[in-house]
């Protein structure tokens, strides 16, 4: 079973690497949300000021082929938090996959446990999704999951671990999050604090300032 969370024990452990988190969206010159609560407030570095990082801070001037391909690869990477070869490895697998390779990849990185921790509104955050899964204060279908990049299936519940402290936070949590939507592809259910796959999500479920097809031409070459 998973481990039992300490009182004064949070899941915001993005705070040591604020400033380097936003230089991520900086560079991307877009918001790709890796901070939760505070992406969507005043204090977003995007907000206050939309600039390449760098002393010298080079303009986004126009890209080449190779450029625009490798800028899509890298914000999708960005956006699940991976690292080149596991996301290289989800995208050799959805091409091995029937059906339209840049759309399976984008499936399969939505169907990632972290990332539907991330949906159910239980943290603000993928990476404070990925430190709850890899801490054991996940379930699905009733055993622990340890393993962010976990693919869940359409019928699986996913549970937290019965910890009254962690039930608290993650109703504070939903409580701050209310205007934000659950995707279609999952249900909620707030009093038990579980979340159903009602579905496997498609790329429109996913809303990605993305364009898979340009990830796909790179790793084709
Ligand atoms: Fe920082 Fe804004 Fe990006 Fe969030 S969306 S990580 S606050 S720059």
């Amino acid at each position: 079973m998973g481990a039992v969370l300490r009182k004064g024990e949070g899941f915001n452990f993005m705070a040591r690497r604020r400033g380097a988190v936003c230089r991520l969206c900086r560079r991307e010159g877009i918001k790709l949300f890796l901070k939760g609560i505070r992406c969507t407030g005043d204090k977003c570095a995007i907000e206050r000021r939309n600039q390449p990082p760098g002393m010298h801070r080079r303009s986004r001037g126009k890209l080449s082929d190779y450029g625009v391909q490798l800028r899509e690869k890298q914000k999708a990477k960005k956006i699940y938090g991976m690292l080149e070869r596991q996301f290289r490895s989800f995208f050799a697998r959805a091409a091995k996959t029937r059906g339209i390779t840049g759309e399976t990849l984008i499936q399969s990185l939505e169907r990632r446990l972290d990332n539907t921790v991330y949906r159910l509104l239980f943290v603000s955050s993928r990476k404070e999704a990925r430190q709850l899964v890899s801490h054991g204060f996940i379930m699905v279908n009733g055993r622990t999951v340890n393993v962010p990049s976990f693919q869940v299936r359409a019928g699986d519940m996913i549970q937290t671990y019965p910890d009254e402290l962690l039930k608290k936070r993650i109703q504070n949590n939903l409580e701050m999050l209310k205007d934000r939507p659950v995707p279609e592809w999952l249900e909620l259910n707030r009093e038990t604090l579980e979340g159903k796959v009602l579905r496997l999500p498609g790329k429109s479920d996913a809303g990605l300032p993305v364009e898979e097809s340009q990830i796909v031409e790179l790793y084709s070459k």
